[in-house]
């Protein structure tokens, strides 16, 4: 797989919808195989057609046997029991389960075959194939630097042996059990763990009894002519590995809802079922097939909620190999430490993913411990603004695509290209299930006007009326850096403190039924910023230049949230001066202070010309400040208030909503 292609993913409000998966890759390629050594013909249906699983078709017919394909459909017709010589080396992309399961049957004929990949494949580990086929009695020669491919494997007759896995692989039991398939005698394989077994049940559906004793798995033999395979229909159920990228995404955003349809649920796959639960997360399971089907499938629903760390190692490990990365991008959504451990199989995947998945966690700023064997992902916030590079590695790519609609901001993904070879639908299916604001477009409603004059209960309104659009209140950002100042005992009219205090501070946004919040040092102010005290200091520290370029890239960077509906002094002229929905909301200053005097009375003792005066004196700082003062965005509708009721107010923004909204994205 050449390592090309970027794309940049925003993060969305929520995750929604319904998505069918496509074929399963393992059962893809392993009926292709079979298929193509039955008596006769037989129909998969939902075979993926994705790169990796093209090539193995492309590889049985140069090896005799009948192949079309009607998109999802293939008919294969056998050649009833051994392959015929193929002209020149097969290629197998990018895919280990196609080059080692192959070797198996090949390693069965009569004639040598070479095999050949991408530069990730050959640079995959061979040698664990070779030893096993050699003592059965097959050529194996590895022509590759350090015990890798290219490879030429052929060589019958072969004999049964009984072989004790040195590591749990599925795709080095699967290749001795078909070389097994040509070998006098019976030929067991003994795994350290259960690993996947689609082997066995298809094996079995097609009429080859398979075996299994604790962790012995056994075929008979049926020597160089090979197996008689019946030839039928075979169901390819969605790809578990492949949906596990929707079930990561909704459970760790709260608010998330996703349906996943016709996923093959063998049990030897879906691990990180049991994973996510223990971690908190919101599942439920509808199986659609018959209880006694090979190859359970069946819905899947996951609602968002918060997560919470947990650990993965031993037995578990095997049934969710390709799901590790994944569960290290649901570590760093979760509150607490994520361990995962057991897991060295990882360094020989498409890359060495737990080099590559720390690497990328890094990259949005989560901090991540490696381990040899494994990674500790302490959860926190995930960054925006990064970039992660898949080294050509498929399920990194779609991993970075994941934390970038999840995270806090945009994440560049670089060399995307190879998700062409598990999942080509996978970009269509990232559209269809992140909810960016009414009908997919986001755009800001700006609302601006003096204090008091009704902008925040307005804003709540238009948001709640609106689809997926979140209220900010961007005063109370203000208010929080005044607050964290006087906390920390800094003068607020000290730029250079207040400036030096915010390089400091760790402030980190979330959003929480449909507005947006803060934390400051992970501390929620609440309320503490509603005083006096933070009332007088509030507007000294909003005419700090650096405190105003900052509180304006954080409301910027809001905008990858969806649709915002944001109120303040200069949202129009300064934070999205090129949004269309622009509204000034005014009062008269009598009535102005009424609503102020009206909404502190209920808590506090302060009469209404106190109150006047302290609204007046930041009208007066508000709108004569140097940077962003207050005043009419050009182009904004102006409302006064004074004599409209609140309904009237809502109902004329919503209405022009409504009719430009989709103006803008
Ligand atoms: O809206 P609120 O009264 O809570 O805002 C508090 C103060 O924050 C304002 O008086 C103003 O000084 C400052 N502010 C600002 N720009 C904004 C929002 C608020 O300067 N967009």
């Amino acid at each position: 797989m050449t390592a090309t292609g970027s794309i940049t993913v925003a993060p969305c409000s929520r995750i929604a919808g319904e998505l069918r998966m496509p074929g399963d890759k393992s059962v893809s390629h392993r009926a292709a195989m079979l298929a193509a050594l039955a008596n006769g013909s037989s129909t998969l249906s939902g075979f993926l057609a994705s790169e990796d699983c093209l090539n193995t078709l492309s590889a049985v017919e140069a090896l005799g046997a009948g192949v079309e394909r009607d998109g999802t459909t293939v008919t294969i017709t056998g050649t009833g029991g051994t392959f015929r010589p193929a002209e020149g080396a097969l290629d197998l992309g990018n895919s280990g389960t196609g080059m080692r399961l192959l070797a198996g049957l090949l390693a069965g004929q009569t004639f040598e075959t070479e095999l050949t990949g991408d530069a990730s494949l050959c640079s995959r580990p061979m040698r664990r194939i070779q030893e096993p086929l050699e003592a059965m009695g097959a050529h194996v020669t590895l022509t590759g630097d350090t015990g890798t491919a290219p490879m030429r494997v052929g060589g019958a007759p072969l004999h049964a042996i009984s072989y004790p896995l040195p590591v749990a692989s599925a795709q080095v039991k699967s290749c001795i059990l078909l070389a097994g398939l040509y070998a006098e005698g019976t030929t067991t394989v003994i795994e350290p763990r259960p690993t996947r077994d689609h082997t066995e049940q298809l094996l079995r559906g097609m009429g080859v009894p398979v075996n299994v004793d604790g962790l012995s798995v056994s075929v008979d033999g049926c020597g160089s002519q090979g197996p008689q395979l019946t030839a039928g229909s075979i169901t390819v159920p969605g790809d578990f590995s492949s949906a596990a990228f929707w079930i990561v995404a909704a459970a760790c955003r709260p608010g998330s809802q996703v349906t996943i349809r016709n996923v093959g649920l063998n049990p030897r796959r879906t691990a990180l079922l049991d994973v996510l639960k223990r971690m908190g997360a919101g599942l439920s399971i509808t199986p659609t097939s018959g209880a006694d089907a090979a190859e359970p499938i069946g819905d899947i629903t996951v609602d968002g909620s918060p997560l919470y760390g947990t650990t993965v190692e031993g037995d578990e490990i095997p049934n969710l190999i390709d799901e590790l990365p994944l569960v290290a991008v649901a570590g760093a959504m979760a509150e607490g430490a994520t361990v995962i451990r057991g897991a060295g199989e990882l360094r020989v995947k498409e890359s060495d993913r737990i080099a590559t998945t720390v690497a990328m966690l890094q990259a949005v700023g989560v901090q991540v411990e490696e381990a040899p064997d494994g990674m500790t992902v302490t959860g926190g916030p995930v960054s925006g603004g990064a970039s992660i590079d898949s080294r050509g590695d498929h399920r990194i790519a779609m991993c970075g695509a994941i934390l970038g609609l999840v995270g806090r901001g945009p994440v560049d993904v670089v060399n995307v290209d190879c998700i062409a070879t598990s999942y080509p639908s996978f970009w269509e299916d990232l559209d269809r299930v992140s909810c960016r604001g009414k009908d997919n477009v986001t755009f800001v409603i700006a609302i601006d006007g003096p204090a008091a004059s009704g902008k925040s209960t307005v804003a709540k309104r238009v948001a709640a009326a609106l689809d997926d659009a979140f209220y900010v209140d961007s005063g109370a950002v203000y208010r929080g850096i005044a607050w964290a100042a006087l906390e920390r005992r800094v003068d607020v009219h000290d730029a250079d403190a207040v400036a030096r205090m915010l390089d400091e501070l760790d402030v980190g946004f979330f959003t929480r039924d449909g507005a947006v919040g803060f934390g400051i040092d992970g501390v929620e102010p609440g309320m503490a910023i509603r005083t006096p005290a933070v009332n007088n200091a509030v507007s000294p520290i909003a005419v700090i230049p650096a405190v105003r370029v900052q509180v304006v890239k954080w409301l910027q960077g809001m905008v990858s949230l969806g649709t915002l509906v944001m109120e303040g002094r200069d949202i129009g002229t300064a934070v999205f001066p090129e949004t269309p929905l622009k509204f000034y909301l005014d009062a008269s200053p009598e009535e102005r202070v009424r609503r102020r005097h009206r909404e502190m009375a209920a808590d506090n003792a302060i009469d209404e010309e106190e109150v006047g005066a302290s609204l007046r004196r930041r009208d007066k700082i508000d709108s004569s400040r140097k940077m962003d003062p207050l005043q009419v965005a050009s182009g904004a509708v102006r409302i006064d208030s004074t004599a409209m009721g609140i309904d009237q107010v809502v109902d004329t923004i919503v209405a022009a909503v409504e009719r430009d909204g989709g103006a803008w994205r």
